[in-house]
């Protein structure tokens, strides 16, 4: 396949050599697509046979150049872990331009292209391991709900890549309507070019926040307000899914409050709200239970970066505040859709805060529970019950739990159907991945395409999956999963 050369768009790169360097990926040895995101495809226009295709593998890989692209990475900065860090930038990713698609013009990368200026002292590559993970968790959340970028296709090759140990290199295609983080601005704010930073904040109004430009007051606090709320409805979806992202740094925070940059990410198996599971974060910055108010310190971030653009420090700050109580508020009405319950009554916080706590006390899959209060509910208790140690105290918050559900005129069977459509049986859990990845490792791809087939459709139980709902084995709990990737 080689797309319409006149259908891509440059809309980024056109901003100039300041935002994107031009850059062509670096040959790839033996490249073969071992995946495709069939949704992601169909909504680009494509279908699976075209991305298999021998033109299309070896553009994929960045052994080909598509007519009508024009490679390029871009710079930014950031903070990371708390301190800030300087010069970043795309130093393993190439976006080829735009294709229009039915949701707009979106942006297509290839992460794991080779090295670009931004690269530091790292190769430019991803590792099978890493990519296989940033393929499926990100249609997984996409199938979640969940706001994220996307993955169109994963290309594996045999090319040695050296990381702890000798891997083999992999391209993951990412899809965005922008890839654009929160460091952009801080990298043309740090280093005083406030034109550039106009023209950065304009380009993202304009594409993207389009009702800023007409809003009463400063346009650039504005956008830091309609930014505060994309962030705080994602850090909503994050917790009720006991998702960790690991590295929150604001490298790694999406201007359009997408899920950016799976690296040690991880979906909680026991609920655990002190969980880190980034194993190269020693001080539990971006541990489960921070993960909000590091959000926060992050737009906070954000709006240094914007204050040049802003009449004065007071505008930067009222878009900041209503971050925490939105943000509550949203996951409070996930949390209750998970339980069942219609609208939102008085007491209901305090049920789900009991219920938190008790869960973690009593290390309850965070997955498992939910999934299996549908059954709790028609009065079949032993599989939710015996998540618990102590199973008398799920007895007890299950009475009000359940008086809650049906005094809302639902029927048991419509509480059922409802339940089951908030709470996902199945969730890209570290072992999963890793048994995937092992199984790819010796060139059977079989698992991950039926953790891909599963992960699609999150909210049943496909048969031959039943296996993938399962709780975590003990040897999960020794999967150590670090930046390295
Ligand atoms: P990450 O922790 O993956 O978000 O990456 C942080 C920064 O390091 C970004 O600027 C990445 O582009 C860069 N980076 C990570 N891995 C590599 C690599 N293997 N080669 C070049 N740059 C990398
Ligand atoms: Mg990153």
């Amino acid at each position: 396949m080689t797309p319409d050369p006149h259908a891509w768009t440059h809309r980024y790169a056109d901003l100039g050599e300041r935002f994107a360097t031009p850059q062509h990926p670096t040959p790839l040895a033996a490249p073969a697509v071992v995946a495709v995101s069939e949704s992601m495809a169909h909504t680009l226009g494509w279908t699976v046979g075209d991305l298999c295709s021998e033109a299309a593998t070896q553009a994929l890989a960045g052994n080909a150049v598509w007519p009508g692209t024009r490679p390029w990475a871009g710079v930014y900065s950031g903070h990371q872990f708390g301190q800030w860090a300087g010069q970043l930038g795309d130093g393993r990713a190439i976006t080829l331009g735009e294709w229009p698609s039915a949701d707009g013009p979106l942006e297509i990368q290839l992460k794991g292209a080779g090295p670009t200026p931004y690269s530091r002292h790292g190769d430019g590559r991803a590792v099978w391991r890493s990519a296989i993970r940033e393929f499926l968790a990100s249609e997984a959340m996409h199938a979640l709900g969940v706001p994220t970028t996307r993955a169109l296709c994963l290309v594996a090759s045999p090319e040695p890549v050296r990381r702890e140990r000798w891997e083999a290199a992999a391209v993951v295609t990412r899809v965005a309507p922008s890839f654009i983080r929160f460091g952009h601005f801080e990298h043309f704010a740090h280093t005083g070019q406030h034109a550039a930073l106009r023209q950065l904040a304009d380009f993202v109004i304009a594409h993207f926040y389009p009702a800023c430009r007409d809003a009463p007051g400063n346009p650039y606090a504005a956008l830091l307000a309609a930014v505060t709320e994309r962030t705080a409805d994602l850090l909503a979806h994050w917790q009720v899914l006991g998702f960790c992202h690991g590295v929150m740094n604001t490298d790694n925070m999406s201007i359009l409050g997408l899920t950016i940059d799976y690296g040690p990410f991880q979906f909680m198996d026991e609920h655990d709200p002190g969980h880190v599971c980034n194993h190269s974060d020693h001080q539990g910055r971006y541990a489960f239970d921070q993960q909000v108010p590091v959000a926060h310190w992050n737009l906070f971030c954000l709006g240094q970066a914007l204050l040049p653009l802003m009449d004065n420090t007071d505008q930067a700050l009222a878009a900041l505040a209503p971050y925490e109580a939105r943000q509550a508020q949203r996951e409070l009405r996930l949390m209750t859709q998970k339980l069942g319950w219609l609208g939102q009554a008085d007491g209901d916080a305090q049920t789900v805060a009991a219920l938190l706590a008790l869960l973690a006390q009593q290390s309850v899959d965070h997955t498992a529970f939910f999934w299996r209060l549908a059954d709790a509910l028609a009065g079949n208790d032993a599989p939710v019950r015996d998540l618990f140690v102590q199973p008398t105290a799920f007895d007890a918050w299950a009475c009000d739990w359940r008086r809650r559900v049906l005094s809302q005129g639902q029927t048991v069977v419509t509480a059922q159907a409802h339940l089951r459509q908030h709470n996902p049986a199945v969730v890209l859990r570290n072992h999963l991945g890793q048994q995937a990845i092992e199984r790819a490792e010796r060139g059977d791809w079989s698992e991950v395409q039926r953790l891909q087939n599963a992960l699609a459709h999150p909210f049943e139980v496909l048969p031959g999956s039943e296996d993938l709902c399962a709780v975590a084995p003990e040897w999960a709990s020794r999967i150590a999963i670090s930046c390295s990737s």
